[in-house]
């Protein structure tokens, strides 16, 4: 089964946890982002592949919370602001000179 688009996991979540996280709050979803960012940097530094697993999933989930509460459709957003090329310098792959 393959057919797993990030509206899929985006509608998922929503399915899942849309009245738990309406009542949490978008301050306190947002919390739980950076939170879980926070936890992948954990998990790297310990070099552990399937806890960096787990938290990456955990960003992709708080983010479709966050999505979800904002009204925004996160996988129509990526491809608006990336459709095929950097949006700075417009090439693939990117040619920007600053690394920052
Ligand atoms: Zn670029």
């Amino acid at each position: 089964m393959r057919n797993h688009s990030i509206y899929n996991f985006q509608k998922l979540m929503k399915d899942l946890y849309y009245n738990r996280d309406s009542k949490r709050g978008i301050d306190k979803c947002l919390l739980w982002l950076q939170s879980e960012q926070g936890e992948l940097i954990d998990a790297y530094m310990e070099g552990h592949t399937g806890k960096m697993e787990e938290e990456v999933a955990d960003i992709l989930a708080w983010l479709c919370s966050v999505c979800n509460l904002l009204g925004i459709d996160l996988e129509t957003a990526a491809w608006k602001k990336y459709p095929q090329n950097c949006p700075k310098c417009m090439s693939n792959p990117c040619n920007c000179e600053n690394l920052n």
